[in-house]
């Protein structure tokens, strides 16, 4: 992955787009940015406006037509929580952000800091690792019944690969020794299978650096137990969503957490929190996510040694014991700060290690990591069938004598399923139905290749019956494997 924006030598600055955001944002950015130019950080910065006062000018995506401009410059994005306001018509502009610049990589990093950050769970040190643009996340949905809302759930081969290749590298470059991967594989075998198999896949090549795969449900009962026994893990979108705040939860340090963003050619970091509106302009607000965010940043930009100087300055003042008021423990704090107090805190400890907590060593890095996909292979596709989902309200007898009489020669009635369970034929009155029911059409040898055209003849006598489809899904086979799953109970 490269920036294009990765420091040539020592001196020369680097061209960042800062956005200061909303409610205790500029604090904690002002506070981040005085950290890091004290610790060596050389930056050329360019502030947009993103947030609150956006939204408030109609701008539904929270982010100025120009701001866009300086990202495409700078590839380098720092920014500080917005506050995104209620109702409907605003878009989140994280999503935003990370979709037009395909920031496939959220990369979460919550190690425990006890027994100076209070948390039950002393030895943890596990790294997130979330898909950042997939999934059931493209928002892609309808309303298609009276009864049924849909949303596609998308998981793609290079998407899947290009995220779980990111694991095994960030896992190699960090010394870390095992990634897990959680899926929901044994109920969506084609989709979540398809993420288990490319990280069995990826992980074969990587064999000094351990691999397992949880199902979802275990894996996130095991985090929030016994979290000292994940290491590295890598997840689809909307798992890696909840399993980053478990994390970061459980390790007690909400507001210390950072996260990058990386794509391709762009990154964004920022911290894990929100605006907190409740404690903006008090100078009691914690710069530690934002700060953690940016040292993240600076790794990226090839920075390691402002980058290591300042997060080792850092973990010496939370040994310290001088903590703002979030993470402020009686028993081992020594000393409640305010914003700035602890901003000055850490700039006076630069140059030190911590003597308790592991000190970190980036010096080594010097490029952001760059992943290559395998070439795929392009696969065989034959048409074999269709899935027509037709909106009825009778019972299932009645709907699959009105698809016999109207089906056409080669394409016959193979099952009638509701909500995925197979009610037709062979179904039991006790299965609750709705109004949506997947009709599966094949030609009489399931496995027989069937063409468009003969789809096409079924749907007009199904439109000319009055049988109401609500969309269709082809069936196809891939070199001969059936690319489609089979009805609960088939
Ligand atoms: P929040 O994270 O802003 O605050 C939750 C609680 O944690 C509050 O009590 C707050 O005072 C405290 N807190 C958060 N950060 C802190 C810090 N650095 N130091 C000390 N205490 C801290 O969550 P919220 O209240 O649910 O959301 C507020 C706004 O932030 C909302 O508009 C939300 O949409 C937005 N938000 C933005 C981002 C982002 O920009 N990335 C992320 C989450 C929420």
């Amino acid at each position: 992955m490269q920036t294009g924006n990765t420091a040539v030598n020592d001196s020369a600055p680097v061209a960042v787009t800062i956005a200061r955001g909303d409610g205790i944002g500029p604090e904690i950015m002002d506070a981040t940015l005085k950290i890091i130019t004290a610790g060596g950080a050389r930056l050329a910065l360019e502030e947009i406006e993103v947030g609150e006062k956006v939204y408030e000018r109609g701008i539904t995506a929270g982010i100025e037509p120009g701001a866009w401009e300086s990202l495409q410059r700078t590839r380098v994005f720092l920014k500080a929580p917005i506050t995104t306001p209620q109702g409907k018509g605003y878009k989140s502009l994280n999503v935003t952000i990370r979709k037009a610049f395909g920031l496939f990589a959220n990369v979460r990093p919550c190690p425990s800091y006890a027994p100076f950050i209070a948390t039950k769970h002393p030895d943890m040190d596990v790294v997130i690792i979330r898909e950042n643009e997939e999934d059931l996340y493209g928002g892609i949905e309808h309303r298609q019944t009276n009864d049924v809302m849909q949303c596609l759930k998308l998981i793609t081969r290079p998407g899947s690969e290009k995220i779980i290749r990111y694991a095994f590298e960030y896992a190699r470059r960090n010394n870390r020794s095992k990634v897990t991967c959680c899926t929901k594989d044994n109920i969506m075998k084609l989709t979540d299978g398809l993420f288990h198999q490319v990280f069995d896949e990826v992980a074969a090549e990587y064999p000094d650096i351990r691999s397992e795969h949880y199902i979802i449900d275990i894996g996130t009962a095991r985090l929030a137990t016994v979290p000292e026994r994940f290491d590295t893990i890598v997840l689809p979108n909307l798992y890696g969503d909840i399993l980053s705040d478990v994390a970061a939860e459980i390790v007690g340090s909400v507001g210390t957490a950072g996260s990058a963003n990386i794509g391709d050619n762009i990154a964004m970091f920022e911290a894990i929190h929100g605006s907190a509106p409740d404690i903006a302009g008090q100078n009691i607000a914690n710069p530690s996510g934002l700060l953690l965010g940016a040292v993240q940043m600076l790794v990226h930009i090839g920075q390691s040694e402002a980058a290591e100087s300042v997060h080792n300055a850092w973990l010496k003042t939370i040994e310290d014991g001088i903590h703002t008021a979030d993470i402020y423990d009686p028993l081992v704090s020594k000393e409640k700060v305010g914003t700035d107090q602890f901003t000055n805190a850490v700039i006076a400890r630069l140059g030190t290690t911590p003597k308790h907590l592991k000190p970190v060593s980036y010096h080594s890095f010097t490029e952001p990591i760059k992943i290559k996909l395998t070439p795929r292979h392009t696969a065989k596709k034959e048409l074999v069938g269709i899935d027509v989902f037709i909106d009825w309200r009778d019972g299932v007898e009645e709907l699959a004598k009105a698809l016999k009489e109207n089906s056409n020669d080669n394409l016959s009635l193979i099952m009638i399923t509701n909500r995925g369970q197979k009610v037709y034929p062979g179904g039991i009155p006790e299965t609750f139905c709705v109004d949506h029911w997947r009709c599966r059409f094949q030609a009489a040898s399931t496995t027989d290749v069937i063409s468009h055209t003969e789809v096409i003849d079924l749907l007009a006598k199904l439109a000319d019956a009055g049988l109401p489809f609500i969309k269709t899904e082809c069936l196809y086979t891939f070199d001969g494997q059936p690319g489609f799953s089979l009805g609960q109970g088939q």
